[in-house]
């Protein structure tokens, strides 16, 4: 249930109320409004009653929540969250785009990407160290080698860092080099990874798993807010239906749905979504003008040898392009790009 306190409620009117939740055994998620402070009392609601709470000084109101997603939900907080990645603000009003390479593969490529996608009007750069493929005679990254090309690309751009990680016990070494922490698709409802980053200083960014329903993906977000890390972006990356033309099928339905039932922004994933290049920028478009707050892009300087996702991969002029493209749409619907 959600507890809504009077806008003149002082620090201890508040922390009454909190030693109350917590003696019963339950949590306090205390979120502080422009106007006024809310609690989420997380625990089994069954177990208590609005009554408990409703006659306690400076509580205005006892909202049950009835959906099993709550601190996630738009019922417990109604304004959009802005995730901070250091200054790059993602879920506010400007659209944020991440792009680079599937894998991190050598300094030249890293470092000439970077600068590329930097020109082309990206904020965040993308590559994986430690890579969940399919076959595991697949290149599977270059691991803390792979972190410190990123960090020197980093060094000469600016551009921030969003890295994989896959382990719970990798969780600290990825953290030191990354400042957006990737849980893949595949890694989505691997709890002991997500308990792990809940409680760490870092924001996530959480891919929806291929065959994860809407309640799934949100509830996965679900135990990374309640261990204590509401820094959390969304990502649509497609989902596996009947259709085998393009690598997945890029679920746009899904945006507008989390936009009205939860604050945490989304970003779209085309590249993943469609798994072809040329379709790319089309869907990047349809992401941008149904109200993604951003982008993640995979760019590659030759991608036809690209370790891993080359056919999905495109190529530094595309990209440029594809920034470009996107502005009026964004104009459009009342964003803004850069
Ligand atoms: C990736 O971003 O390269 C990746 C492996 O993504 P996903 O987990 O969405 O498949
Ligand atoms: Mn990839």
């Amino acid at each position: 249930m959600i507890i809504v306190f009077q806008p003149l409620a002082s620090k201890q009117d508040i922390q009454h109320v909190v030693e109350k939740i917590e003696q019963l055994g339950f949590q306090a998620h205390i979120s502080k409004g422009v106007e006024r402070t809310i609690i989420g009392v997380i625990g089994d609601e069954r177990k208590i009653s609005r009554e408990q709470f409703a006659l306690l000084p400076k509580v205005e109101n006892v909202i049950p929540i009835l959906k099993p997603y709550k601190l996630v939900s738009r019922e417990f907080k109604k304004e959009n969250t802005v995730v901070n990645i250091e200054e790059v603000k993602v879920g506010g009003n400007e659209i944020i785009i991440m792009a680079g390479p599937c894998s991190v593969e050598n300094e030249k490529q890293i470092i000439s990407t970077a600068e590329a996608v930097k020109k082309g009007g990206a904020k965040i750069l993308r590559g994986g160290a430690y890579k969940p493929r399919t076959s595991p005679y697949s290149f599977q990254g270059l691991g803390e080698d792979g972190l410190k090309l990123l960090r020197k690309a980093k060094e000469k751009t600016g551009l921030k860092i969003v890295t994989e990680v896959m382990e719970s016990d990798d969780v600290d070494l990825v953290a030191d080099y990354a400042d957006l922490i990737q849980v893949g698709a595949r890694n989505m409802q691997n709890t002991r990874l997500l308990r792990t980053l809940s409680k760490i200083k870092k924001p996530i960014l959480l891919k929806r798993n291929f065959s994860a329903t809407l309640l799934e993906f949100l509830m996965a977000a679900e135990y990374l807010l309640s261990g204590g890390n509401d820094q959390v972006i969304l990502c649509e990356r497609g989902i596996r239906t009947f259709v085998e033309y393009t690598r997945n099928t890029f679920d746009l339905n899904i945006i507008p749905v989390i936009k009205q039932l939860s604050h945490l922004p989304i970003i779209a994933d085309p590249s993943h979504a469609t798994g072809k290049s040329d379709l790319v920028m089309p869907m990047s478009r349809a992401a941008i003008a149904c109200g993604a707050d951003g982008l993640i892009i995979e760019v590659h300087p030759r991608p036809e040898k690209a370790e891993s996702d080359g056919d999905q991969s495109i190529r530094f002029d595309s990209f440029s392009q594809l920034v470009k493209d996107i502005k009026p749409i964004a104009t459009a619907v009342g964003r803004s790009v850069n």
